[in-house]
């Protein structure tokens, strides 16, 4: 049972310690959390608004030099698979996301050493120029990271040239767990914690709108994802005054058919769907000064991701046209515009469909 003195700080508004937060983990029951959160959801969305969209999220290549051992999308570039999309298969992506009522692309990596900052910065650029309605919410910290690094610039100047080129908002891709130990083991080529945390930094310096993100459920303790999430309210406290930072924090459970990780680790317990909603509460009662808390039905299923809306989830994500990463290690749920709202109705909520500011959706033509 959760103390008073936790209950009392959770239901002020006021931001739980390490230690405070390591108590509620042990101590709360399911009901517990689930309220507690719920409590903390009604202050920040006292509406019983359920946000969604329309996005694509498109990977522009598989290769990746980074071959982090959770991931079983991305190959080597003797690969007979190995792939760069052209404009032309843009163009086709983009035309039925268009068609489907969206606007958005989610566009990510792999870290393809073929490709540089300026073929970043002529791909958006040519992107904008042929659909201006278009909005990217493109790369993610570890890519912007190892792009200032290969053109020796720094993450500022590279943030700046991308959003010169196209880039509306810097989604929190390749966070997992912010911890050096696990990254060393898991994904030893990527980003170390803090230059993840630098780069968003920075683009909360120049008001990028962001999210952020955590891939749990592998081999990380409960006191690292206390640690990852804490680093995350951390820096949200420093973003200036007027800038939007984390608009979102998203959390799912590593998805792990086929990945060389669970090859190594085969007696890692699996997340279930109640582990998961205590991760969606835990993370809206941590995460107190970050607006939305997104629950990924693409990784549990619609059930479990209504059930998170009565756990501080608000924002139900999008319909997914097209997944590569997580679907390839064993996602594979579907959900039609339609069927979202009927889910978030049925829920108990009333859907809205949102655009990457979190804000009503409204077409650009
Ligand atoms: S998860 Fe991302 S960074 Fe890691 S290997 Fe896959 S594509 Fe590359």
């Amino acid at each position: 049972m959760v103390s008073d003195d936790i209950r009392k700080k959770i239901n002020s508004n006021i931001p739980l310690d390490k230690f405070e937060a390591l108590q509620l983990w042990k101590t709360a029951s399911f009901a517990e959390l689930m309220q507690l959160a719920d409590n903390v959801r009604n202050r920040f969305h006292p509406n019983k608004k359920v946000s969604w969209l329309i996005d694509r999220n498109v990977n522009l290549t598989n290769v990746c030099f980074s071959q982090c051992l959770f991931c079983n999308f991305c190959v080597k570039k003797q690969n007979e698979n190995a792939y760069i999309l052209s404009l032309e298969d843009y163009r086709e992506k983009i035309r039925v996301l268009f068609e489907l009522g969206g606007d958005q692309l989610l566009l990510q990596g792999g870290m393809n050493p073929a490709l540089n900052l300026d073929y970043y910065i002529n791909l958006f650029s040519s992107l904008k120029r042929e659909f201006p309605q278009l909005k990217l919410h493109a790369l993610g910290p570890p890519e912007v990271h190892w792009l200032s690094v290969r053109a020796k610039l720094p993450i500022r100047e590279v943030l700046i040239r991308l959003v010169d080129a196209g880039l509306d908002s810097l989604p929190g891709a390749g966070a997992e767990i912010l911890s050096d130990r696990v990254r060393k083991i898991v994904s030893p080529g990527k980003a170390t914690s803090k230059q993840w945390l630098d780069v968003m930094r920075e683009a909360h310096q120049l008001g990028l709108v962001t999210s952020a993100t955590m891939m749990f459920g592998f081999i990380e303790s409960i006191t690292e994802r206390i640690e990852h999430l804490l680093e995350i309210r951390k820096l949200q406290d420093e973003k200036p005054d007027g800038s939007p930072g984390f608009l979102a924090f998203i959390p799912w459970p590593y998805q792990r058919t086929d990945t060389n990780l669970f090859e190594k680790y085969p007696d890692m317990p699996r997340i279930y769907g109640i582990e998961y909603i205590k991760m969606i509460a835990f993370s809206r009662i941590l995460l107190n000064n970050i607006t939305n808390i997104g629950a990924s039905w693409l990784t549990v299923g619609q059930d479990i991701g209504a059930l998170a809306l009565h756990a501080g989830a608000n924002d139900l994500g999008s319909v997914m046209i097209e997944e590569n990463v997580v679907s390839k290690a064993g996602a594979n749920y579907q959900l039609s515009p339609d069927s979202m709202q009927k889910l978030i109705r049925d829920a108990g909520f009333e859907p809205f469909q949102r655009n990457q500011n979190y804000q009503a959706f409204t077409r650009q033509n």
